[in-house]
């Protein structure tokens, strides 16, 4: 490796947009490989570079050569040859994420199977970079449909795999009808003699790069994997795997500052005290966190490698690799940060079904065989809640005088004619509904980031799919936006109904996205409800009593967040005096509402949309009662 010293973005010469796509995607520094490959190919250097899918090689020449594009110029400026559809879409969306502040730039995949006219159509409206496959590249420069003579730069991705696929000779076909001044970047995971024939006979003086990969790991780390991929897969998996084995600490590994925050975000929202640790954070505000964590104020840090680096925290009993590491030398210093002080530590990895080969490579540097795992089964978790429950009976038995609930309820099991055991288990049922102690197995269904990464030749009917970035990063950025949007606020969309059209069309307001995904255009403002926390409230219950006795839609009823002695939720503004009335003594928790507006809420309308006008409020709502309704709703949701 030629730079191992590069450690920001910013000492690399890459072109300002190209900049400032990397920060809004947030990655934090080079990868090994990027550090080495961008300085040459800015260079217009040849390349032959070793390295596998995961360490972060499509940007190793996309943003380089990126940097050199001329946007004024219409013909073909870089040619990426990849040996799958799959492969050739993701290295586009990677061109476009990464040219994202590149006004007027356009990438084309071209591959077997799709329709010959869209690229066409492309073609002639003119394009910066191709990604195809060789085949159907080959197919365009024999019909002239494709103008490589001004073509600057040539990427062959995977090499190794277009020539176990059978695609060499194409490949060689290509390089040859290509301008000689063209600059040629090689990568392929080995080096069989074939490829390197090809490097001999078609690169100029090339630069090789590879990861160094010797190094050993602490013999008391015990590691395992556990193959997974996608974002949301390996947020269920990482939730499972927190119920069900006893960690005392644990620091999460990720690739980007926005990842350390979003998932953070979730384990949080899931009861974990959790917190990011990223190179955005200043030194002060990283240390604090690390202190926290030392004193147990803290039980999860979601970091980058660089955030992380030089941890050294003895209660940190396990290691997540929740993104797979670049290389062998990321990868045993992640694992480091456990097993301190001759402690025993735990380290897992998370590996998608396509960097398979990224695991090999680190057992091999490592020399050590990293032990398969599974996700821990239903039945697991459930032991696991089952013994945290008995736990809290025996401590609450021992620690607390209960004398006075056991009047009540040898009362009530002479007036009921009701066991002990009957009654405890009501009263069980009641605190442990959120949180039930059956936990079951969901039936596993085939997503496409499970599959494995594979060879899906242009003419070949087996369909995979890759689940990485930038191509995956905004895939899992959509999808974990996506889960945002459904996701409760505090989960206030529970017991809901699916929106139909037709309900659209008689509610009282029409459609427009709010910050929720939700649809709604009418303004909101926000009230304030005399009922919190202590109460026991849950957002569901809000939801249900608003929802039932004002005759709102649900959709419309936005942001809940509940404090110890009150509640706050987004309402449409201006609610008619009635409603507000209507509202004031409807019962949530035997509380009455006693809705306001809080802060500065748009005054109330007189009966202006009468829509919004409540019909008729039911009788047990008015009265010391919750409305019926309300309780369903809540009942719904405890099911
Ligand atoms: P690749 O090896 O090109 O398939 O990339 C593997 C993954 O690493 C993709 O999800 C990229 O988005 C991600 N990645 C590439 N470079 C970086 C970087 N410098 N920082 C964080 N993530 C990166």
């Amino acid at each position: 490796m030629s730079s191992p010293e590069v450690t920001s973005f910013t000492e690399l010469a890459l072109a300002a947009p190209v900049q400032k796509a990397i920060e809004a995607v947030g990655y934090e520094q080079p990868s090994p490989i990027q550090a080495a490959s961008i300085p040459h190919l800015l260079n217009g250097d040849d390349l032959l570079g070793v390295a596998q899918t995961g360490t972060g090689k499509t940007a190793a020449f996309a943003l380089p050569l990126l940097s050199k594009i001329e946007l004024k110029s219409k013909t073909p400026q870089v040619l990426v040859l990849a040996p799958t559809r799959e492969l050739a879409i993701q290295v586009a969306e990677a061109f476009q994420t990464y040219a994202s502040k590149m006004k007027g730039f356009h990438v084309l995949p071209i591959y077997g199977g799709q329709d010959m006219s869209g690229q066409l159509r492309q073609l002639k409206r003119g394009v910066h970079v191709v990604v195809g496959t060789p085949g159907r590249v080959m197919d365009h420069l024999r019909r002239k449909t494709l103008d490589l003579s001004g073509l600057k730069s040539l990427v062959l991705d995977e090499a190794d795999e277009m020539l176990r696929m059978g695609f060499i000779d194409d490949v060689e076909w290509i390089l040859e009808h290509t301008p000689s001044e063209r600059q040629v970047a090689l990568f392929s995971a080995t080096m069989p003699k074939p490829i390197r024939k090809v490097a001999d006979r078609y690169l100029k003086n090339p630069k090789e790069v590879r990861i160094a990969s010797d190094t050993s790991t602490a013999p008391h780390i015990e590691q395992f994997y556990l193959m997974v991929g996608g974002f949301e897969r390996k947020l269920d998996a990482i939730t499972r795997i927190l119920e069900a084995q006893d960690f005392d600490a644990m620091i999460i590994f990720v690739r980007t500052k926005t990842a350390t925050a979003e998932l953070a975000e979730k384990l949080e929202a899931r009861g974990y005290s959790a917190s990011a640790l990223n190179g955005d954070m200043n030194q002060a505000l990283r240390e604090r966190t690390i202190n926290r964590l030392k004193k147990n104020q803290l039980d999860i840090i979601v970091a980058t490698d660089v955030a992380a680096r030089g941890i050294d925290v003895q209660r940190v009993s396990h290691v997540l690799n929740f993104d797979i590491p670049y290389d062998s030398e990321a990868y045993v210093h992640r694992i480091g940060r456990t097993g301190r002080a001759g402690r025993s530590g735990k380290a897992i990895l998370f590996v998608a079904p396509r960097e398979k080969r990224l695991l090999h490579t680190i057992e091999k540097a490592t020399r050590q065989a990293i032990t398969p795992m599974e996700l821990p089964s239903g039945s697991e978790v459930s032991n696991k809640r089952i013994q945290q429950f008995k736990q809290l009976l025996t401590d609450t038995m021992e620690g607390q005088n209960l004398d006075f609930f056991n009047n009540v309820l040898a009362e009530y099991s002479t007036e009921h004619n009701r066991s002990a055991e009957e009654i405890a288990s009501a009263l069980a049922y009641l605190l442990q509904k959120e949180r039930p102690l059956q936990v079951k197995d969901a039936p596993r269904k085939k997503k496409r980031d499970d599959s494995p990464r594979g060879g899906n030749r242009e003419d070949s009917p087996r369909k995979k799919k890759r689940d990485d970035s930038p191509r995956g990063e905004n895939r899992e950025d959509s999808s974990r936006k996506k889960k945002r949007d459904d996701s409760p606020r505090e989960d206030s969309s529970r017991g809901k109904k699916p929106r139909d059209h037709k309900e659209n069309t008689d509610k009282p307001f029409d459609s427009k996205p709010t910050k929720h995904g939700k649809k709604t255009d009418v303004p909101m403002s926000c009230y304030r409800l005399e009922v919190g926390r202590n109460d026991d409230v849950k957002p569901g219950d809000i939801v249900g009593a608003i929802a039932n006795e004002a005759g709102i839609d649900s959709h419309h009823i936005g942001h809940i967040k509940l404090h110890d002695d009150h509640t706050t939720v987004d309402l449409p503004a201006g609610m008619p005096e009635e409603l507000m009335q209507h509202l004031q003594n409807v019962r949530v928790c035997n509380r009455p509402l006693k809705i306001k507006p809080n802060g500065k809420a748009t005054p109330p309308l007189k009966a202006k949309n009468k829509k919004l006008k409540k019909a008729k409020p039911s009788a047990k709502s008015t009265g010391d009662t919750e409305g019926s309704k309300a309780k369903k709703a809540r009942k719904r949701k405890a099911n």
